[in-house]
């Protein structure tokens, strides 16, 4: 592995690479953009290069050999446990990285999606962050920038990711996974590899989905009711599938389309209050029904 098998986002690619080259690293980092865009491959990739004891890549490295076979002693990864990382979780990171490396002469630690640190969290962190060990990397990953506190920013240096290209996004799928869909079904991932794959494994419910947008100024209340029992069926993807209804809606560029964006943003907030779920998709199917109906919606029904 090196950072050319990773797709996309050459300017950080070149950037890190002439950090390791150049051994100018710093104690902390903020990889942020979209879901789904490589910044953990990107981030883990940086951390065997940092702690890589060679200086090209060679099967004859203790480190790269360790770190391949995940069982690096001077690496470590924080991930959520049932969707937030917990304070009791940066305190066991805070003991651990006052030791010495072993393997290498660093330590790398990857904070993943750091933006789901409770507060607590977050506020522990920033002792490390403020006075780290001179050995110490710690690369924060984020696809939801504004749940970090300003403390924590401004003590990393952050990496934008961009999103990624359709045709880079089309090759990648070709390649890796011999599949082939239109260049119109990519953009719906709004250039987010993750997305396009979650795409393509759950095609039948999205196409189901398309068909429901497509025909729901087509038709009456009662057959887009009808076909809106994806919506129903799936509140395991909901929020995922509302995302999709949102980029479909805003590549449209049609006024009454755009008009529908206000509903799905508020029906995801309804079904984060768990409210009841098919009164929240009522809501949403019915607003959108009139919206895009909106000469009919007073005489019928
Ligand atoms: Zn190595």
């Amino acid at each position: 592995m090196s950072f050319e098998n990773i797709v996309g986002n050459n300017k950080v690619k070149a950037f890190l690479e002439q950090s390791v080259k150049e051994n100018h690293i710093l104690h902390s980092y903020l990889f942020s953009g979209i879901e789904g865009i490589g910044k953990t491959l990107f981030a883990r990739e940086f951390a065997r290069q940092l702690l890589c004891l060679e200086k090209e890549e060679n099967e004859n490295c203790l480190s790269c050999q360790k770190y391949y076979s995940h069982n690096h002693p001077d690496f470590y990864e924080i991930e959520p446990e049932n969707n937030t990382i917990k304070i009791e979780q940066i305190r066991q990171m805070q003991e651990k990285i006052l030791e010495k490396p072993i393997t290498s002469k660093r330590k790398v630690y990857l904070i993943i999606d750091s933006d789901t640190m409770t507060k607590e969290a977050q506020n522990c962190l920033l002792k490390t962050l403020e006075e780290p060990p001179e050995y110490a990397t710690i690369v924060l990953t984020t696809s939801n920038e504004s749940k970090l506190l300003n403390t924590i920013k401004s003590r990393c240096m952050k990496i934008s990711f961009e999103p990624i290209e359709t045709l880079k996004i089309q090759e990648y799928l070709k390649k890796q996974m011999q599949i082939e869909p239109s260049l119109e079904w990519i953009k719906r991932s709004e250039g987010s590899i993750g997305k396009a794959i979650k795409l393509q494994e759950k095609k039948e419910i999205y196409e189901k989905v398309n068909e429901l947008l497509e025909n729901i100024e087509k038709q009456d209340k009662i057959a887009t009711l009808k076909q809106a029992e994806v919506l129903y069926e799936q509140k395991e993807n909901i929020q995922d599938i509302l995302e999709y209804i949102n980029v479909f809606l805003y590549n449209t560029k049609e006024k009454q389309k755009w008009n529908c964006i206000p509903y799905v943003e508020q029906t995801k907030k309804r079904l984060l209050a768990s409210s009841n779920y098919d009164m929240c998709i009522d809501y949403l199917v019915m607003n959108m029904w009139e919206e895009m109906n909106e000469k009919y919606s007073r005489s019928s029904i």
